[in-house]
C-alpha cells in the first residue's frame, strides 16, 4: 500500500494503476463498517483506493471536529491489511487552499432531516467528495447504507453533474447487540453504550409494526417515546420513501430513518421498511 500526501504524488500513483480503480472515502477511525465498503470494493474493483479526511466543511460551529478520533497509523495498519493500493491523506490546506470558493449544495434530499437538523453538513459533504472524485478519479465509489441520506445525496450529486462513476450502497454493520457500528461510538459512556441499543430496538419495533399495517404516525410517536424514554434527545425518526419524503402511509419500498443525541454524541441509524431486508 502506498500512503501519499501530496496531490502530484497522488496524480503520479493513480496514472501507474492499470484496470478499475474503486474509492472508499473516509473520515478514519477506522472499524468494520468501513472495512465492509473495503471488501466490496476489492470484489469490484482491481484496486482501491481509501481516503482519511476529517472535512472540517461538514462539521457545524458546535460539533465534534476537535474531538473526531484521529488514529492514522491503526487505520493504515489495517488498510494494509485489507489490500488497499493507495491511502489517500490530504491536509486541510490541500483541500482547502486560501482562496477556495466553491461550494457543492443538493437541493431537496439535502435539504431536509439531516439537512435540517446540521445546515451545512451535507454541502460539505458533496463538495468534499467531489473533491476526493477529481483527485481520484475512481470508476465506482462505495458508502455505507449507515449515512442513508448521504448516500441519497451522492447519487443525486453524481447524476446531476453527470460525473460518469457508479455509486455503489453496502449495508449497515453492527455490533453483536444490534447498534451500528460507528466512530462515533467511542465517545459513548458505558452507561450510553448500554442506553444507546434503544434506537436501533426501537426503530426494529417500529419497523414490525408499520410492515404489520400498524398506523404509521402512531409506530412513529411510539419509537420517538422509547428512544426518549432511554435518555436520547430525539432529532427525528421518520419513515420516507426514496425521495425522503416523509411516507404516510406504506405502499411499497419505504425507510426508516433517525437521529438521536445520548449525552454529546448524535447518533443515526436506519432500516428498510416493507422491502427486501438487508442479509445481516
Ligand atoms: P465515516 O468515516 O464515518 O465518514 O464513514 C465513511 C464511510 O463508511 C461512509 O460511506 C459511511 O457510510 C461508511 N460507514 C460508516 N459506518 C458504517 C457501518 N456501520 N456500516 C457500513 N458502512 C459504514
Amino acid at each position: 500500500m502506498q500512503t501519499i500526501r501530496d496531490l502530484n504524488e497522488l496524480r503520479r500513483a493513480r496514472a501507474m494503476l492499470e484496470g478499475t480503480v474503486a474509492i472508499v472515502p473516509t473520515m478514519g477511525a477506522l472499524h468494520a463498517g468501513h472495512l465492509a465498503l473495503v471488501e466490496a470494493a476489492k470484489a469490484r474493483a482491481d484496486h482501491v483506493v481509501t481516503t482519511i479526511f476529517v472535512n472540517p466543511m461538514q462539521f457545524g460551529p458546535n460539533e465534534d471536529l476537535a474531538r473526531y478520533p484521529r488514529q492514522e497509523a491503526a487505520d493504515a495498519a489495517l488498510l494494509e491489511a485489507a489490500g488497499v493500493a493507495i491511502l489517500w491523506l490530504p491536509n486541510v490546506a490541500t483541500m482547502y487552499p486560501a482562496g477556495f470558493a466553491t461550494k457543492i449544495s443538493v437541493a431537496g434530499v439535502g435539504d431536509v432531516l439531516d439537512g435540517a437538523a446540521r445546515p451545512g453538513h451535507f454541502d460539505g459533504v458533496a463538495t468534499v467528495v467531489a473533491k476526493l472524485f477529481g483527485q481520484v478519479r475512481p470508476d465506482v465509489a462505495f458508502f455505507g447504507e449507515k449515512d442513508w441520506q448521504q448516500l441519497a445525496v451522492i447519487r443525486r450529486m453524481v447524476a446531476d453533474l453527470t460525473m460518469g462513476l457508479e455509486i455503489i450502497g453496502v449495508p449497515t454493520e453492527r455490533e453483536a447487540d444490534g447498534l451500528a457500528r460507528s466512530s462515533r461510538n467511542a465517545y459513548l459512556s458505558a452507561g450510553e453504550r448500554a442506553a444507546a441499543l434503544a434506537l436501533p430496538m426501537a426503530m426494529k419495533a417500529a419497523v414490525a409494526a408499520i410492515e404489520g399495517r400498524a398506523d404509521v404516525a402512531v409506530s412513529l410517536a411510539e419509537a420517538r417515546a422509547k428512544v426518549g424514554a432511554a435518555g436520547f434527545v430525539v432529532d427525528y425518526i421518520e419513515l420516507v420513501d426514496a425521495g425522503l419524503s416523509p411516507v404516510g402511509v406504506l405502499a411499497g419500498e419505504a425507510r426508516l430513518l433517525g437521529a438521536a443525541k445520548i449525552g454529546t454524541t448524535r447518533l443515526i441509524d436506519n432500516f428498510a421498511v416493507g422491502g427486501a431486508k438487508e442479509k445481516r
